[in-house]
């Protein structure tokens, strides 16, 4: 049996959750989807779970590692689960390792690939190369970006509602930060990010006009949001946000290592730097040499053009 965790964001289940689904429907018929603070979870049976565990609790509604693995602990042995497979987020690289050893499973993370011969495909040193590795017999699985296909796989599930016990959520919320982006970068098919070559926050229209206008999220390197040009929740990378998207576009963005790591799984890249030695440019899939600011107001008004 495999317990999908899954996420559920804005009235909806994440793309990535039900990626995973997918992904665990290609490992066994046998799949329980855990569902927390959800409303209609008839997306998780179309996507192939026969049985949804519904947890609503107050205790949940701040995300703590502490609370999440105890849930997904109950779970595992109520269900008597040999897998859990989780999507990638930022969430769930805090809280997959932990799970690992707490539950005593072998821990397979940023994985790329469906099972061949009992082994699949992992992303190791910063998505520069590819693993094989074995497949346990109890394991906590971490999907890297699409890894697979999102598939409908239709089931008639059994729904149950489970209440795990729980510790008081003791998460103070000490600051909101104002949430801009128009689209979530989570769900995005195409992102449009912006780095230190925007050269001062005041230019941030440019990434914003392009992203409207490709109906995209927008986002930042790490630099950009430590200087508070614009909000963590927009940071992409290693240390940031995983990208996933279909289309990604950088902007003024030199393409350091650690940006690379978190954006690669991205289907295709175009970069637009002025410097033809950026590192970017080596990692994507179209690039522009030249300046930003001629060439994105350009491009902008060109695709708005395509659109009316
Ligand atoms: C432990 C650790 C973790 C990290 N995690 C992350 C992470 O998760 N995400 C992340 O992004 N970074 C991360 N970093 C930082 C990373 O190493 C780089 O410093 C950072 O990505 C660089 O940001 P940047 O591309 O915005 O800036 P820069 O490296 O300064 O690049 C700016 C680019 O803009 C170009 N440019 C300038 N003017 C123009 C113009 N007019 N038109 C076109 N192009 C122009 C320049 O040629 C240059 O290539 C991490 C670093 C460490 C040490």
């Amino acid at each position: 049996m495999i317990l999908v965790y899954t996420e559920y964001n804005n009235g909806q289940f994440s793309k990535k959750s039900l990626e995973a689904l997918s992904y665990a429907k290609a490992l066994s018929d046998k799949v329980v989807a855990l569902a927390i603070n959800a409303g209609d979870t008839t997306d998780l049976q179309t996507y192939g779970a026969e049985k949804i565990l519904t947890v609503t609790s107050d205790k949940l509604t701040h995300f703590s590692v502490k609370n999440y693995v105890a849930l997904l602990l109950q779970v595992a042995q109520k269900e008597q689960v040999t897998t859990i497979l989780l999507p990638s987020s930022a969430n769930t690289r805090y809280l997959a390792p932990v799970l690992a050893v707490k539950w005593g499973g072998a821990y397979l993370s940023n994985i790329s690939s469906l099972p061949k011969d009992g082994k699949v495909q992992k992303v190791v040193f910063s998505s520069k190369a590819i693993a094989w590795v074995s497949l346990q017999a109890k394991q906590v699985i971490t999907l890297a970006g699409n890894a697979t296909e999102i598939k409908q796989a239709p089931v008639q599930a059994v729904v149950e509602a489970f209440t795990p016990e729980l510790s008081e959520d003791n998460i103070k919320e000490v600051g909101t930060e104002k949430f801009t982006n128009k689209v979530s970068i989570e769900e995005a098919s195409i992102v449009v990010s912006g780095g230190r070559g925007m050269q001062t926050p005041d230019n941030w229209h440019l990434v914003e006009d392009l992203a409207d206008a490709l109906g995209a999220a927008t986002a930042c390197t790490k630099p950009v949001s430590d200087m508070g040009w614009r909000p963590h929740s927009e940071h992409i990378g290693q240390t940031g946000k995983p990208l996933s998207c279909d289309l990604y576009i950088a902007l003024g963005v030199s393409g350091a290592i650690q940006h690379i790591a978190g954006v690669n799984a991205s289907k295709v890249k175009v970069v637009i730097n002025s410097d033809p030695e950026a590192p970017f440019f080596k990692a994507a899939d179209y690039g522009i040499v030249g300046d930003l600011f001629e060439i994105v107001p350009r491009l902008t008004e060109k695709i708005k053009q395509l659109h009316s």
